[in-house]
């Protein structure tokens, strides 16, 4: 018989329950306790204790592990029953018949028992077969046990062995305790001593041979035991060797999970393995599995699992007994009838190691220790992959904190070389900026000096030197006082001193001396220089020579007195004619006028001059004007951009009365000259027409020469006459209504020769519808002949002259006289209607002239109310237009 812990565990349990039993009183429960644990250790589902009664020949059910529907039955089964009762009458019968009756087909035990007993064993309970064993001492029939198993295979070893050892004795026990108890009741004293003595002695007859006993099994266990050790301790040491081998050769926990499952292989009897693990939410996770059955199914800690957590390990002899499996499914059961459940706890990882076997009652507590030393190693190195994954983790992150270090270590170096860098730039910039005072310093205009507060000069420029005339050793010998004039040197002193009482000077004027001891003017520009605690160190100043800007100052305030100095009056006034300025020989002027305040300047002088600039005051005007018999020649020059005019006048009564002698000289003369010039050109005609006798060519080439100055000595005649007519305002106008028309051909048919004669192509485009004009004709002609002249002598051969006349307005003839000739010099226009005045084109061209012919059209235009303009470009032509009014206005 293989004496299993379960067995092993009932035995003590049996004996321990003996040990309690003293009197009668603690016999409660035991009978039913001793059935228990003799069932649940040897695989029998079913049992019950018959013992004989109190009653002669009755039997009693003093325990039972039977469905209470099956009581009565078997009750009865036990009155009828060989089970005992017939031993209960004969116990010599009974002494001499094995004391188990084992049935093991029911059809066998149907015989001598009534069917329908048999029948509800057979297919309501499923009893596979049915054991009793009749329990007896030497000399009383106690009475019997009955088993029953619901699976072909109960220990009937061990439960033989139960029974006969250890239940007997209990029984026997509780026996005598109640015979003694029934006999205490029925005999007297004296009897009752001798039961006590003889209690005493079977008491210690029992404790003897339950010593005995003990001593006996204990030896038995012993033998079993080290014989057992011996094989298993052989196979396990092979199978730990080659565990140790597989688990330390991997750092990884699969693996080593792998070699936990698969190791035991030949160490006991198993068929899959599988291994949970609790994750971080205390749910369970199939980590690893010999069969994928196990991998698709999920666990949840309850009260078993939660008890092998906490480190017991527990072998089930039937899984679906435990709550956690019973939720499995029924192919999961199946497949796992018994298991075996080691905790795994490393400290960091939770797990459970689970072997199965589909058999129940596969795994025994051997097998659990087995496993448990397996794991121990299995820990060891699951405890060894989480180290060398904490290494791994701590080398990474060592790794991590190095590269971080390394990339501190390069940013600061970038960083200290940017610095050393900026640091060069900033160096390089300082120098570059001390190149640059210095430069400045040396090349400035102004003399510089440092100069310690002794008077002593520490430094200066060059400019310093030359602005003294000093060689630069001979100037820093000097002290300040040899370079101010002496009758300075107080107030040097004074501007010292005040400069330590921390005043901020401003420019000053001083003299300074040079080496041959001229003087000049200065401009200083002096200030202290402290150190770092406000000492004062010494006095840097900033000299400039100034007798230029002095020479130029007094030249401005001379010529500033230049209008008050002047002996004309000179006025300076507003637009609205207040007079903001009047020079001292103005004051006969500001006498005559009179006005109310003596501020305003006349007004009707002020408005011809607005007047004639249509009140846009931007181009200089000269009026001649009349105050007490006195001429005034009043010449406006407007200054726009100050919003003032200038004016200047001069008193021209005398230079006018000159002027008008000196015409009427002139007049005079001409008139005087015509008569012998009438003289000259007549007798020239006379010669040319040949009545005084034929001319030799020299003579007629010299008489053309005389005829041709006499022409131009009356033509320069006429224009004086006519010019000093304008001048003395003699220039009558015989003014009458005449065609302009007739005029302008009569003058073109006059022309057309000397324009043949140039081959100029000459023409004339009158507008047909000429009004009539009043106007002087002789003049008229005079203008435009004039005009036509200058066109045909200033345009070479080949030219075009056009003479142009249409009205503007209904009010204004306009006549128009353009050539293609050589044109006139822009600087000339100004002055083209000037006394004299001959452009600058006649200097190339010899052409002759007076000068006077367009001064005297622009008399005769203006006499008339009108206006000439003139356009010219060099080498282009000129255009003259010429605007009269056909109605003179008065
Ligand atoms: P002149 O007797 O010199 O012609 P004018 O008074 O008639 O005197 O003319 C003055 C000046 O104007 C001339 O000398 C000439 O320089 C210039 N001038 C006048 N008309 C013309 C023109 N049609 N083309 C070119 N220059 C001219």
């Amino acid at each position: 018989m293989e004496l299993t812990p379960q067995i092993f565990q009932a035995i003590r349990q049996i004996n321990t329950l003996i040990s309690g039993l003293v009197d009668e009183s603690t016999h409660v429960g035991v009978r039913q306790q001793l059935l228990e644990i003799i069932s649940q250790a040897t695989g029998y589902a079913y049992g019950l204790i018959a013992e004989v009664g109190q009653a002669p020949d009755t039997m009693e059910i003093t325990a039972l592990c039977l469905p209470t529907w099956m009581v009565s039955p078997v009750e009865r089964l036990v009155g009828h029953s060989l089970v005992g009762f017939q031993f209960a009458v004969d116990l010599q019968a009974a002494l001499e018949t094995p004391p188990v009756e084992f049935f093991e087909h029911l059809a066998d035990f149907h015989k001598p028992h009534p069917k329908p007993v048999g029948m509800a064993l057979e297919s309501l309970l499923k009893v596979k077969h049915l054991v009793s064993i009749r329990q007896h001492t030497s000399n009383t029939y106690l009475g019997a046990v009955s088993f029953a198993a619901t699976h072909p295979h109960p220990d009937f070893a061990a439960l033989e062995y139960l029974c006969n050892n250890h239940l007997v004795y209990a029984l026997r026990l509780m026996h005598e305790q109640t015979e003694k108890a029934r006999l205490r009741h029925s005999l007297h004293e004296e009897v009752e001593t001798q039961v006590k003595a003889r209690t005493v002695s079977l008491e210690n007859a029992l404790e003897q041979a339950q010593a005995a006993e003990e001593k006996l099994t204990e030896s038995y266990l012993g033998m079993m035991k080290a014989h057992e050790t011996e094989k298993i301790q052989l196979k396990e040491t092979e199978g730990l060797l080659e565990g140790l081998r597989v688990l330390t050769d991997t750092f990884e926990a699969q693996g080593i999970y792998a070699g936990i499952m698969n190791l035991p292989r030949g160490l006991f009897d198993y068929e899959e393995a599988f291994i949970l693990v609790v994750r971080e939410d205390g749910k369970l996770d199939v980590r690893a599995s010999t069969s994928p059955i196990f991998e698709k199914t999920q666990w949840q800690a309850q009260y078993f699992f939660k008890r092998i957590l906490a480190g017991e390990p527990v072998a089930v002899f039937e899984t679906k007994m435990v709550a956690e499996w019973a939720g499995q499914p029924k192919a999961v059961i199946a497949r796992a009838g018994s298991a075996l459940h080691i905790p795994l706890l490393t400290g960091h990882t939770q797990a459970i190691l689970i072997y199965t076997h589909t058999e129940r009652g596969k795994f025994t507590q051997a097998h659990q220790k087995l496993a448990e030393r397996f794991t121990g190693l299995a820990i060891h190195a699951l405890k060894n992959v989480e180290l060398f994954e904490k290494l791994q983790h701590e080398r990474d992150s060592l790794e991590q904190i190095v590269t971080e270090r390394t990339e501190e270590l390069q940013t600061a170096n970038h960083d200290l070389q940017q610095e050393v860098a900026e640091h060069e730039k900033t160096e390089a910039a300082l120098k570059l900026e001390k190149q640059h005072y210095q430069s400045l310093f040396e090349q400035t205009n102004d003399a510089v000096f440092f100069i310690g507060l002794d008077g002593r000069h520490l430094a200066a420029n060059s400019r310093a030197a030359e602005m003294l005339d000093y060689k630069m050793e001979e100037l820093l010998a000097l002290t300040v006082r040899e370079i101010v004039v002496p009758d300075e040197l107080p107030f040097f002193a004074e501007k010292l001193g005040a400069m330590l009482n921390g005043q901020m000077l401003s420019l000053y004027e001083r003299t300074f001396r040079k080496k041959d001891g001229t003087e000049f003017p200065v401009e200083v520009n002096a200030s202290l220089v402290f150190d770092a605690e406000g000492n004062p160190l010494y006095a840097q100043s900033v000299v400039r020579d100034i007798s230029t800007r002095k020479q130029a100052e007094q030249a401005i305030a001379s010529l500033a007195k230049f209008p008050e100095e002047s002996p004309f009056p000179f006025f300076r006034i507003s637009l609205t004619g207040r007079i903001l300025y009047a020079n001292k020989s103005s004051v006969s002027l500001l006498e005559t006028w009179q006005t109310e305040n003596g501020t305003y300047f006349p007004t009707s002088l002020l408005d011809r001059f607005l007047t004639h600039n249509a009140n846009q005051p931007t181009e200089p005007l000269t009026l001649e004007v009349k105050f007490d018999a006195q001429t005034y020649a009043f010449t406006f020059v407007p200054i726009p951009e100050m919003g003032y005019i200038n004016v200047y006048a001069q008193n021209i009564t005398e230079a006018k009365r000159a002027d008008r002698m000196k015409a009427e000289f002139i007049a005079n003369v001409s008139h005087e000259l015509r008569t012998p010039l009438a003289s000259i050109l007549g007798y020239t005609e006379l010669l040319y027409e040949m009545t005084v006798g034929e001319l030799t060519p020299t003579q007629k080439e010299f008489l053309d020469i005389i005829y041709d100055s006499g022409q131009h000595l009356l033509m320069l005649v006429n224009d004086l006459i006519d010019v000093t007519k304008m001048e003395t305002g003699h220039l009558d106008l015989q003014v009458k209504q005449l065609y302009p028309s007739h005029v302008m051909k009569k003058v073109y048919a006059r022309l057309i020769p000397i324009a043949n004669n140039k081959k100029i192509r000459f023409e004339m485009d009158l507008d047909p519808d000429l009004p009539p004009l009043l106007a002087d004709e002789g003049r008229l002609e005079q203008v435009i002949s004039n005009l036509l002249s200058n066109a045909i002598k200033f345009t070479p051969s080949e030219g075009a002259v056009k003479l142009r006349a249409h009205m503007v307005n209904q009010t204004h003839l306009h006549i128009c006289v353009s050539d293609s000739g050589i044109g006139i010099h822009a600087e000339d226009l100004p002055r083209l209607f000037n006394r004299f005045y001959r452009g600058q084109n006649i200097t190339s061209t010899a052409i002759s002239g007076t000068g006077l012919g367009l001064y005297i059209t622009k008399a005769i235009i203006e006499a008339h109310g009108g206006k000439i303009t003139v356009k010219s470009s060099i080498g282009q032509g000129s255009t003259f237009e010429v605007c009269l009014p056909l109605k003179r206005s008065q």
